[in-house]
């Protein structure tokens, strides 16, 4: 093995061109175009009728060393160099927000048009960067064609909300199984992002809300993870992958012991049955991505070493960088571990994950 492992980060962010739905969206959607305007001291994110999100200039001030690369390409990869990262995943900024569209047709394009934006934005890098597509949930069947067409295209990975939003069913309903299916023979890994589907990532206003809010955002991977093993639909699509990312992922191997103790403990009232305890279906199909959280490295024999993906979270405020390399170089401390998973932990599983197109991870 080479002195230094190679470096993928599972969640960075691109900042598309904010006119990007504005100008794609038919005339007939324009209306549903999500964009961000400064509004007084206020950046706020929203379409004609709706305000989304709200955010203080002051939160990128935080972050402090200057981002060159969040919406450049080659800015990116000065800023990757900088901070030792070798290749990376990109989800959305303003494309996070698609799932506050409740209009089936409006939202369907919304992930077209970010989606050949996305395959136009990275041609030619697909050694250094993995894209994701974003999928509609108004309407399975638009999500079905959509992870077909993004096959066709060569993604690997695609977004589904990390909360069901209000209208779309759970899951652990048997309504997602034809796009697990599909996305299962298509190849394309399901990534839920935190905070993607919720209306709101403000869940507290009183003492220790910073603390609280950002904490209790893991909860919607968590929440996820738990419905989609107990309802059954990855075990029955059990080649389908699925991303968990920037909730931490320590709690995954709690959560892997935790329903095996239930489904055990509480079987005569366990329906659908499972043909794997749910510590099972989790090593076979579920992997989370983390920054500082150590826990997951020590209980990585309950999840399997391949569960776990290093991330930066760049450009973003509570991300690593500049700082990635110190971030990981105290990330095994006093931990038994080898070289390999260490390795693994940092760049192989995703870029093997992801098929990064570099044929040292190339399938076997
Ligand atoms: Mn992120």
């Amino acid at each position: 093995m080479s002195s230094r492992p190679f470096i993928f980060s599972a969640d960075s962010h691109i900042v598309e061109p904010n006119e990007l739905f504005l100008d794609a969206l038919p005339a007939s959607l324009r209306k549903h175009a999500i964009r961000a305007e400064k509004v007084d001291d206020m950046i706020v994110t929203r379409t004609d009728e709706q305000v989304i999100y709200k955010m203080r200039p002051q939160m990128i001030a935080l972050a402090g060393e200057k981002r060159i690369g969040a919406r450049d390409l080659a800015g990116r990869m000065e800023d990757m160099r900088k901070d030792g990262v070798d290749a990376e995943i990109c989800f959305p900024s303003l494309g996070l927000w698609t799932y506050a569209l409740a209009d089936a047709e409006a939202e369907y394009a919304t992930t077209q048009i970010y989606n050949d934006w996305n395959n136009r934005f990275f041609a030619g890098k697909l050694d250094i960067f993995v894209r994701c597509g974003v999928l509609p949930v108004r309407n399975l069947d638009n999500c079905v064609a959509e992870i077909k067409r993004l096959a066709s295209l060569g993604f690997t990975a695609a977004m589904l909300p990390s909360a069901t939003p209000a209208g779309v069913p759970r899951y652990n309903q048997p309504a997602w199984d034809p796009v697990f299916k599909a996305a299962g023979d298509a190849g394309i890994v399901l990534v839920l992002h935190t905070g993607t589907g919720l209306e709101t990532v403000i869940y507290e206003r009183g003492p220790g809300a910073a603390v609280v809010n950002y904490t209790h955002q893991m909860n919607d991977g968590l929440d996820a993870v738990t419905f989609l093993v107990a309802g059954g639909v990855l075990d029955r699509n059990p080649t389908t992958q699925v991303a968990i990312i920037e909730c931490g992922a320590s709690w995954l191997a709690a959560v892997a012991e935790r329903m095996d103790e239930v489904y055990a403990a509480h079987a005569p009232f366990v329906h659908p049955k499972l043909s794997l305890p749910p510590s099972g279906i989790i090593r076979r199909q579920v992997k989370a991505s983390f920054q500082h959280d150590r826990a997951c490295i020590a209980a990585r024999n309950v999840t399997g070493t391949q569960a776990l993906l290093w991330a930066s979270d760049y450009p973003h405020a509570e991300g690593t960088f500049p700082h990635s390399t110190d971030v990981i170089s105290r990330l095994f401390d006093g931990i038994d571990i080898s070289e390999q998973e260490k390795a693994d932990i940092l760049g192989g599983n995703a870029a093997r994950l992801f098929r990064l197109q570099r044929p040292e991870f190339a399938a076997a």
